[in-house]
């Protein structure tokens, strides 16, 4: 059984041109369970889910930041005049589809890299859309740009101290 599924993660993984990389745990959880759902299913299908499956954070993570914009400076992102947010599957590009907003291109499985691509393609909406620097620092008055903390994505400021410093998380229902 196990055996089984170690044969059938690998040729999946490079089904979808991700064998050797290092992926993070809630993907290999997510395979887990569609074996444990759906079994072997083909390469194909595999690809499928994958796409659905990177669309679905990709939304998710755009409601998420399209409400922070709104709390912040009251603009909308989302509406039928803005068309923005597109997925794109090309046969060429890959197996799996990407999600594009504004420049910035989601492919990855990583929820939290989702939601750095996210923050980083409503900013430029927001930016050439509606011409406001969001989100911005309160105590240095700049705009604040997508990074890492440890595994949580956050907006940082350049102000201040040299290095500049961590202003909150990109999620507002997370506290750092
Ligand atoms: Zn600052």
């Amino acid at each position: 059984m196990m055996s089984n599924f170690s044969d059938w993660q690998d040729r999946m993984l490079r089904a979808v041109w991700r064998h050797g990389e290092r992926l993070p745990e809630e993907v290999l959880t997510w395979m887990a369970e569609l074996y444990g759902e759906r079994g072997e299913i083909p390469e194909a299908e595999f690809c499928d889910s994958w796409t659905a499956r990177t669309f679905s954070m990709a939304r998710s993570a755009f409601e998420t930041v399209s409400k922070s914009v709104e709390q912040d400076i009251g603009k909308a992102t989302t509406g039928d005049g803005f068309t923005y947010l597109t997925y794109v599957r090309d046969p060429e590009m890959g197996p799996v589809g990407e999600v594009h907003i504004k420049s910035a291109q989601v492919s990855t499985p990583d929820s939290a890299d989702v939601l750095c691509a996210m923050a980083e393609g409503v900013q430029e909406f927001v930016m050439s859309h509606h011409r406001v620097t969001w989100p911005v620092c309160g105590e240095h008055n700049r705009g604040l740009h997508v990074d890492h903390v440890h595994e949580t994505p956050v907006w940082t400021c350049t102000g201040g101290t040299p290095g500049g410093h961590v202003v909150r998380a990109i999620d507002p229902a997370v506290h750092l």
